[in-house]
């Protein structure tokens, strides 16, 4: 019996098109733009299953409504987050299952912050976490509409997944984000060790991606901040008015947002 696979198609910059794929049939993650997809579905006969979206953002959804003109699948993704394109709107708790995958099945965690509605999935059957922009390598996404508190909890939910859990997160910035890692913590011997083994990955224009849980857990500062470490750390620095996980994790966050590497 064949099993999925996953693989990606780049759009954009620094978007990662991931595609959940078995013999011919392909899923894919958060297609923000369809003319690469559409490329390589043509380059390896492929046939698109279905689609899933973990929030509005363009570069995640662009793409969806070219792909439905010559393909009627299925469109998961959140039910709050308005995305006009969904014929399947989900909420945590809720499972997606594909006989086109050899009936893989995800389910679907709320992770509120980046967007108020922003949805990831899980395969427990392959540990496969799909996040879009709540976690990146090393880092997460900015806080556009959520509360720091609500992205700390969201980022919390998915930390307690198996730490060999695979994170296939929506953009490449796990090197950019490793040097604001180690402003945060330049004592952490994990974030160089990091650092190099995804310089190799990059030198052979690789992704440095899926990380998995346990690497997030050792060098990401947003999974960290409950850490005393880090709490210390940044009181240290003068960024905390309390010697909180939520206070550290949203000094972490607003530093980032003006950090220059
Ligand atoms: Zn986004």
């Amino acid at each position: 019996m064949p099993t999925p696979k996953v693989s990606f198609i780049r759009a954009f910059r620094d978007n990662y098109i991931w595609m959940i794929e078995s013999g011919s049939q392909a899923v894919l993650v958060d297609p923000g733009d369809a003319t690469p997809v559409l490329n390589t579905f043509k380059q390896r006969k492929l046939k698109l299953a279905g689609i899933l979206l973990t929030h509005k953002h363009n570069d995640h959804t662009g793409g969806v409504a070219n792909l439905l003109k010559k393909n009627n699948v299925p469109v998961y993704g959140p039910a709050k987050d308005g995305i006009q394109t969904v014929t399947h709107p989900l909420k945590e708790g809720d499972t997606v299952t594909f006989d086109a995958l050899d009936g893989l099945t995800l389910s679907v965690l709320d992770v509120p912050g980046h967007t108020l509605g922003h949805i990831a999935y899980y395969a427990e059957s392959q540990k496969w976490l799909f996040c879009g922009d709540l976690l990146f390598g090393a880092g997460c996404g900015r806080i556009f509409e959520g509360t720091p508190a609500q992205m700390h909890e969201s980022i919390n939910k998915v930390a307690s997944l198996p730490d060999d859990t695979l994170v296939y997160a929506g953009h490449e910035y796990t090197i950019p984000n490793l040097k604001f890692a180690a402003a945060v913590e330049p004592d952490n011997p994990a974030i160089p060790e990091r650092v190099k083994t995804c310089m190799e990955k990059r030198r052979k224009y690789m992704p440095t991606l899926p990380s998995t849980i346990a690497q997030e857990k050792a060098t990401n500062p947003f999974m960290r901040a409950d850490q005393a470490t880090i709490i210390d750390r940044m009181a240290s620095l003068e960024k905390l008015s309390k010697k909180t996980p939520v206070a550290a994790f949203t000094a972490i966050r607003e530093w980032k947002d003006s950090f220059v590497g």
